[in-house]
């Protein structure tokens, strides 16, 4: 969904970038700092906090929190997409990410 998003209008990405010894799910160069990457998050393997539903793993979000930490700290802006929001609300999903990215891209 996300890289149909982002080809349609037209932004720049790559798919499991590599970022350190961290692949990210895309990233999109920007304007401002290192990059713009975007994580899309499956709710059963992260800790949703829109649909509540909890990981099977509960060090997933340590380690969540630990990578976007890192990404972060390093001069990556982040945005973390849900898997039941990109179903439930896609078009609303679609806007936001598409006017986030471009504003990343070239202000
Ligand atoms: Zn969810």
């Amino acid at each position: 969904m996300v890289a149909e998003w982002l080809a349609s209008a037209g932004i720049p990405f790559e798919r499991q970038y590599e970022i350190g010894k961290f692949h990210v799910d895309f990233f999109v160069p920007s304007a401002f700092g290192k990059g713009f990457v975007i994580e899309v998050n499956g709710c059963y393997y992260h800790e949703c906090p829109l649909c509540g539903k909890k990981s099977f793993d509960p060090k997933s979000r340590i380690r969540d929190t630990k990578r976007y930490g890192i990404l972060t700290g390093s001069g990556y802006d982040l945005l973390v997409l849900r898997e039941c929001d990109l179903k439930m609300h896609p078009e609303a999903a679609r806007r936001r990410l598409v006017k986030v990215a471009r504003l990343m891209h070239s202000p």
